[in-house]
């Protein structure tokens, strides 16, 4: 059994950065505590090394009574950073730049007077940043059918949450042409995520079964798990090697494997490895 890798797997820069700010403000900070608001990626390993590199994970800034705030690549809103201020918490910000770019557009439209419409999941804590810098007047939709219920709307500026899928960006702006006087569109789409979900489609069109390896709390990986099941190629998504199900792969001669932004490589080799072994096993 053939195994073949995209070209573009594990952590992203965006995530990258962030853990190596996390890890590296912690090894430097032994007076102080450092936290996180929220996990930095939904990866129970990646949770593990964090936490054993000192830094706490809390829900909610009001546990905080002293230490470092880092802000994850997702951003946050800016009621965290006054919060933060006035907690005299040091802040610590490992925003994506992309998604800081977003968040800033964001503001700039909102300032100019235009009504800005965020396409995304507003549970997701990067459109709540994104919809934060509007002073929270932005409205979120998650698909181009939620733009109907909208009416003569006159200035208007469309974003995009960096993760989403190129189609349904390219369908909600066409959906908001005819209700808007003035339309300003910016891509703000990240070609990180882009790229990945292109080679998928591509990837899933080369081989017998494509093997997905991402947390299900991620947004990018399912979007690549969809993205490959859409092609009619047997597509599996996994979180570890473990649950890997040797029958997956019984006649398959040639497996794709495709990873979300925030799986670890380690977690990736471990795969690999367990893939090997059951194609081994099946010669
Ligand atoms: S997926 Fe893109 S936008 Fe999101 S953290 Fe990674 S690099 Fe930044």
């Amino acid at each position: 059994m053939k195994i073949v890798l995209a070209k573009h797997i594990g952590f992203c820069g965006g995530v990258n950065r962030a853990m190596e700010t996390a890890l590296k403000t912690a090894k430097n900070s032994s007076s102080e505590q450092v936290y996180m608001l929220g996990h930095i990626v939904h990866n129970k390993d990646v949770v593990e090394k964090i936490s054993k590199a000192g830094v706490i994970v809390t829900d909610n800034i009001k546990k905080i009574k002293t230490g470092i705030l880092i802000i994850r690549s997702h951003g946050a809103t800016p009621e965290i950073f006054e919060k933060a201020k006035t907690q005299k918490l040091k802040v610590v910000d490992a925003t994506c730049p992309i998604v800081a770019k977003a968040q800033n557009i964001a503001k700039r439209l909102k300032d100019e007077g235009y009504q800005v419409i965020v396409l995304g999941d507003r549970n997701h804590d990067e459109v709540k940043g994104i919809v934060g810098a509007t002073k929270n007047t932005a409205i979120v939709v998650s698909k181009p059918k939620e733009v109907q219920s909208l009416k003569n709307l006159n200035k208007v500026g469309l974003i995009v949450q960096t993760t989403q899928n190129i189609k349904n960006f390219i369908n909600t702006a066409s959906a908001l042409l005819p209700i808007s006087s003035e339309l300003r569109i910016y891509n703000t789409l990240c070609k990180i995520v882009d790229l990945r979900q292109k080679e998928a489609d591509l990837l899933a069109k080369k081989v017998d079964l494509v093997l997905v390896i991402g947390s299900f709390k991620s947004a990018n990986t399912k979007q690549l798990t969809t993205i490959s099941k859409n092609t009619g190629v047997k597509t599996h998504q996994i979180e570890r090697a473990s649950q890997l199900k040797k029958h997956w792969f019984n006649a398959i001669k040639k497996v794709g494997v495709v990873t979300g932004t925030s799986t670890p490589e380690w977690v990736i080799k471990d795969v690999v490895s367990e893939l090997t072994k059951i194609g081994k096993g099946l010669e």
